[in-house]
């Protein structure tokens, strides 16, 4: 007795043993609303069994949005890009630097 579902084509192979027992095309899925604080809603769909995120990236504007319309989560502020070398500079001095180049040097040169 061949199931109605309407979707073919998708028992390439063996899937996972219990998949077809649930029935792999026919998973639950549930739409959720997210909200921006621009005030743009995003749905997406969600397997019933999955956790939801609490927050998702807007759709219209890409800031994050929330499931709460009345609440959205604030507006991203853009950080200036930062390299790791900048980083690197905000904890070390030149001193320390020319030390653990030195370091390196030694170790790379197996005379450490
Ligand atoms: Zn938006």
């Amino acid at each position: 007795m061949a199931r109605s579902s309407g979707v073919r084509g998708r028992r390439i192979g063996s899937g996972p043993a219990g998949e077809s027992e649930r029935g792999g095309d026919l998973v639950a899925r549930v739409a959720v609303t997210f909200w921006c604080a621009g005030g743009h809603s995003t749905r997406t769909m969600f397997a019933a069994e999955a956790v939801a995120p609490a927050t998702w990236d807007c759709h219209g504007c890409g800031m994050p949005a929330g499931q709460d319309r009345d609440n959205p989560p604030p507006a991203l502020r853009v950080e200036p890009y930062k390299t790791h070398l900048a980083y690197v500079r905000e904890r070390r001095s030149d001193a320390d630097a020319e030390i653990i180049l030195a370091q390196a040097l030694a170790r790379l040169r197996g005379t450490s």
